[in-house]
């Protein structure tokens, strides 16, 4: 762990809590619960606690040793496995995991016979793919039919729902169309099953867009949500949602100027691939003011997901421990030891929160 004090995360735990807040109520008008996703933070305690207060009582992650964590610091809350869980790992999983999202059959005839050995029962959320093609059954005939044996069949599994996952791996954007979809496959497993399901879970963050526009098909009645809460960035910027109401500056990264130097912009000399096998273009501005700031990809991912409020600066590109700085154009005069500030995307989020070089500094 480093001691030193920068780089520094500096996490707005009250802005966070007024996120999660504002994005209970919203959704709530509409007849959907939350569950917290805390895998963007590295699921940190603390950041855990904050929303607890605020009132969340469903937290969920894709690592168990997350979900472990703080169901023993939060006792009294459910908690939710967002990976479909590897075989390995059912056997832990089952003592301190609630809900879990499922697709495999295998894995849910395990889970079963670990709970019987056990004399326990646990909740599942079917997933269906409905075109994102990362996880979930994709035949209708097959998902009715897996659904049909979670009932029917495996006494300790408790089938609570049916779910899916969009936009994080082929970039679907969450529709009346196909959550419509979701809903239908619902009813037939309802037809099948003889009673209604507790939950349909609709998605993540990306699925918040309906919920704003008065657009959710009706019967969605859960979301995963991380992103929307923590940073609220993503439906802002790309979106283009009107997030009144929420922070977007829950972390800053606090960073320190280690060179200050003018230079050509245009690298000189044969260009071939940057350290990360990645070929990089340049435009030729002349002579600049250049800083560079001792934080790098393996801090942030990408400096791409920094964002300087500092008009004018531009972030040129950075290495494993460097990111530098174009400050020409801002009206600034900046100097070695000055700290420069940075909101994030998610990408800078889960890193920084998850790398022990960083410090962090939590306001309350
Ligand atoms: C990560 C994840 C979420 C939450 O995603 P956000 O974009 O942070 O809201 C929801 N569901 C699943 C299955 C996930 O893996």
């Amino acid at each position: 762990m480093n001691s030193g004090k920068y780089p520094q995360l500096e996490i707005a735990l009250n802005k966070i809590s007024s996120n999660y807040k504002h994005m209970e109520k919203v959704c709530s008008t509409y007849g959907i619960a939350i569950t917290t996703i805390i895998k963007g933070v590295n699921g940190l305690t603390k950041v855990a606690e904050s929303m607890y207060k605020a009132g969340s009582s469903s937290f969920g992650s894709s690592r168990l040793h997350q979900l472990k964590n703080i169901k023993e610091h939060l006792k009294h809350i459910e908690t939710m496995l967002v990976r479909i869980p590897m075989i390995t790992e059912v056997e832990d999983m089952v003592k301190f995991v609630d809900i879990s999202l499922n697709s495999e059959e295998s894995t849910l005839e395990f889970i079963n016979e670990v709970c019987k050995k056990n004399d326990i029962t646990h909740k599942v959320i079917l997933m269906c793919d409905l075109g994102d093609l990362r996880e979930g059954i994709f035949e209708l005939d097959k998902i009715i039919r897996v659904a049909k044996r979670i009932e029917f069949e495996f006494e300790n599994v408790i089938l609570y729902g049916l779910g899916t996952n969009l936009s994080c791996l082929g970039s679907i954007v969450p529709t009346v169309k196909n959550l419509s979809r979701l809903v239908n496959i619902a009813s037939s497993i309802e037809e099948n099953i003889g009673r209604k399901l507790q939950v349909i879970s609709g998605g993540g963050t990306t699925s918040l867009p309906l919920v704003f526009n008065g657009e959710m098909p009706h019967r969605i009645n859960h979301l995963r949500v991380g992103e929307g809460i923590l940073l609220a960035r993503d439906l802002k910027d790309y979106f283009k949602l009107d997030m009144r109401g929420f922070y977007t500056d829950t972390f800053v990264l606090h960073a320190e100027i280690v060179e200050v130097q003018i230079k050509p912009s245009y690298p000189i000399g044969t260009m071939f691939i940057d350290a990360f096998g990645n070929k990089p273009s340049y435009e030729d501005k002349g002579l600049r003011k250049r800083a560079i700031v001792a934080v790098g990809n393996q801090d942030i991912g990408s400096s791409t997901k920094l964002i300087s409020k500092l008009h004018g600066l531009d972030i040129i590109g950075s290495s494993s421990d460097h990111v530098v700085m174009d400050y020409t154009d801002t009206n600034v005069d900046l100097k070695v030891g000055d700290i420069i500030d940075f909101e994030l995307y998610y990408q800078a989020l889960l890193f920084l929160t998850g790398s022990s070089d960083v410090s962090k500094v939590f306001k309350y």
